[in-house]
């Protein structure tokens, strides 16, 4: 997955990710799913990336 071409309109930091562009703060999939692990999600720390894949 490395060294793929960065999507212009998804910025990420998530270096951990298989989908992380590496050496740019860019995600490299066409498009991501955003989700939530909650109930009624109120703040930004309730949403998640579901497209995350863990490198290790
Ligand atoms: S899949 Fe999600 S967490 Fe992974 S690089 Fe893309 S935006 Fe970031």
């Amino acid at each position: 997955m490395m060294n793929q071409e960065k999507n212009d309109s998804i910025q990420c930091s998530i270096h951990n990710c298989v989908h992380h562009a590496e050496n740019v703060d860019y995600c490299t999939l066409d498009r991501i799913h955003v989700g939530t692990h909650e109930l009624n999600p109120t703040k930004k720390e309730c949403t998640d990336c579901d497209s995350f894949q863990c490198k290790m």
